[in-house]
């Protein structure tokens, strides 16, 4: 089983679709336990799709902005 440590260190790996199958379960099976990580990859989902749709000058502001999601989360 992961921790939240570990899920958020694989959030965007997973979210890019770069993890193996057995990473990729173990995300899954951790989301599927953990609220507070499933509202967290869904934040990185809203991040992502952001800056998807930005031009690229955008991007470090919306790299903090990630960042600064990121380091919310490893609050207790
Ligand atoms: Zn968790």
């Amino acid at each position: 089983m992961l921790s939240c440590k570990e899920l958020v260190a694989h959030s965007s790996d997973f979210l890019d679709g770069q993890l193996s199958l057995r990473e990729r379960l173990s995300v899954r099976a951790h989301l599927a336990m953990c609220r507070h990580c499933r509202r967290f990859i869904r934040q990185m989902k809203v991040t992502q799709g952001v800056l998807r749709a930005l031009p690229d000058a955008a991007i470090p502001e919306l790299d903090a902005l990630a960042e600064r999601l990121a380091q919310q989360r490893r609050q207790p």
